[in-house]
C-alpha cells in the first residue's frame, strides 16, 4: 500500500467487511436476500470503496443509500448492483430520474409527488420505475400511514409506469432489549400485507430488518434485510451485543476502519506550562508533547479535549489541551524514542492497544454511528 498524501487517512480492511457480511448471512433464513446500507459515505468508510467490496464479495444482493445523488455517484463509478434509494430524491430534477430509471435504481416512496415525478420520467424514457412502498408502522419518521397505504398501493398498482418492487418499514427500537414495540410494528406491517394480499405481485420484496433486528428478531427478516452498522463491524448497541453474544456465541464482528495520522512536531515542556487554547491544561511535570495534524475539521470531536487518547508505538497517550480546528496535542512523555513522522492511531488498533468507536462515543456523549459518519469525507480512504 502506498501512503496517501494526506495528514490523516483511513484504512479500511476488506477482509473485515467480508467477514461481517458472512457473519450476518449465517443468521439469515434460506433465500433471504441482503441489502447493504451505504448511506452517509458508507458510514464514513467510503462510498465507492465499500460498494466495490460488496460487489466483489458476491454476498450482497442490493445496495441502499439515503439520497438519489449517492445512487447516481455509484452508477457513475460503474457499480452494477441494484440500488434502493431509502429516503429521498428531489422530484423536480427529472434528468436525474431518467438516468436513474435506466440503471437499476429503485425508490422508497411515501408521497404522491414522488409518484408523479417518477411516472413523468418513466413516460419520457419508455421505462418503468421500481418502487418500494415505505409504510409507517410506529417509527413516526417517514412513510405512508397504514390507513392511507391501501389507497396509495392501489394508485401504484394501477399505473403503467410504476412497478411495486417492495413494501418496507423501519423499526424505532430494534436496538433495545425489549422487543414489544418492534413486535407491535411488525404486527402492523403484517396486518397491512394480509389486507392487500390479493393485490400484491408474487415477486415482492418485504423488508423491515436493520442490523439489530437481523441478529435478534428472526421473524423480522422476511425476504430481504437491510444491513447497516453491522457491515462495518460495529454493534448497534450494548444491549444488542449482549443479546447476540448470548444466543450466538460464535457470532463475531470485526471493525473495518483504522484512522491514522503522523506526528508533526515534538516539544519538551517544563512543568507548569499551559497548553493550547484557553490554557485548559497545565503540565504537572516536565512533559514531552507531540503535535498531530488532526482537529475537529477532520471530524475529530472537540469533546475529546483533555479526555481522549491516541495510540503511539502501541501505547495510549492522553490528549492534552483543547483540540483545535486542525491540530491536537498529546502527552508522549512515556514513549521512548518517539519522533516526528511516527504513526498515530486515532481510532482502531495498533499492536495490543485499541481505541473503539464505542469508547469515543461514550466520551463524546453520542453513539458509534455518529463517530464514524462524522469523519470528514475529504480524508482519503484506502482499502487494505
Ligand atoms: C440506516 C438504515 C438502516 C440500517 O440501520 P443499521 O442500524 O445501521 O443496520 C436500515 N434501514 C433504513 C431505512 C435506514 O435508514
Amino acid at each position: 500500500m502506498t501512503k496517501p498524501l494526506s495528514y490523516s487517512w483511513l484504512e479500511i480492511r476488506e477482509r473485515a467487511l467480508i467477514s461481517n457480511i458472512r457473519a450476518h448471512r449465517r443468521l439469515l433464513d434460506r433465500g433471504v436476500k441482503l441489502l447493504a446500507v451505504l448511506k452517509s459515505n458508507a458510514y464514513g468508510h467510503g462510498l465507492e470503496l465499500t460498494a466495490r467490496v460488496c460487489e466483489r464479495s458476491h454476498q450482497v444482493d442490493m445496495l441502499g443509500v439515503a439520497g438519489l445523488n449517492e445512487a447516481l455517484t455509484l452508477k457513475q463509478e460503474g457499480i452494477n448492483l441494484p440500488i434502493l434509494v431509502l429516503s429521498y430524491f428531489r422530484p423536480f430534477i427529472s434528468h436525474d430520474l431518467i438516468t436513474a430509471l435506466s440503471q437499476k435504481i429503485s425508490f422508497a416512496i411515501y408521497e404522491e409527488e414522488q409518484l408523479k415525478a417518477l411516472e413523468q420520467a418513466a413516460k419520457k424514457c419508455g421505462k418503468v420505475a421500481n418502487v418500494h412502498l415505505k409504510l409507517e408502522t410506529g417509527m413516526a419518521r417517514l412513510g405512508v400511514s397504514c390507513e392511507q397505504a391501501v389507497i396509495f398501493l392501489k394508485r401504484i398498482l394501477s399505473s403503467p409506469y410504476l412497478k411495486l418492487e417492495g413494501v418496507a418499514t423501519h423499526f424505532a427500537t430494534a436496538e433495545s432489549q425489549d422487543h414489544w414495540f418492534l413486535n407491535e410494528q411488525l404486527n402492523n406491517f403484517n396486518n397491512f400485507l394480509s389486507k392487500v394480499k390479493n393485490l400484491l405481485p408474487k415477486d415482492l420484496y418485504e423488508h423491515t430488518a436493520c442490523t439489530a433486528a437481523i441478529t435478534t428478531s428472526p421473524k423480522s427478516q422476511r425476504n430481504l434485510v437491510r444491513l447497516g452498522i453491522g457491515l462495518y463491524g460495529l454493534w448497534p448497541s450494548t444491549n444488542n451485543k449482549q443479546m447476540v453474544q448470548k444466543n450466538h456465541p460464535n457470532f463475531d464482528l470485526k471493525p473495518a476502519l483504522t484512522w491514522k495520522t503522523q506526528i508533526i512536531q515534538i516539544q519538551n515542556l517544563p512543568a507548569k506550562t499551559p497548553v493550547g487554547y484557553d490554557c485548559s491544561f497545565v503540565t504537572k511535570r516536565p512533559t514531552v508533547m507531540a503535535t498531530l495534524p488532526i482537529g475537529y475539521w477532520d471530524g475529530y470531536d472537540r469533546k475529546l479535549s483533555n479526555r481522549g487518547s491516541v495510540i503511539i508505538h502501541g501505547t495510549k497517550c492522553k490528549i492534552i489541551g483543547k483540540i483545535c480546528m486542525n491540530i491536537t496535542m498529546v502527552d508522549v512523555t512515556e514513549i521512548p524514542n518517539v519522533k516526528v513522522g511516527d504513526e498515530v492511531v486515532l481510532l482502531g488498533k495498533q499492536k495490543n492497544e485499541e481505541i473503539t468507536a464505542d469508547e469515543i462515543a461514550t466520551l463524546t456523549e453520542t453513539i458509534n454511528y455518529e463517530v464514524v459518519t462524522r469523519i470528514n469525507p475529504q480524508l482519503p480512504r484506502v482499502l487494505v
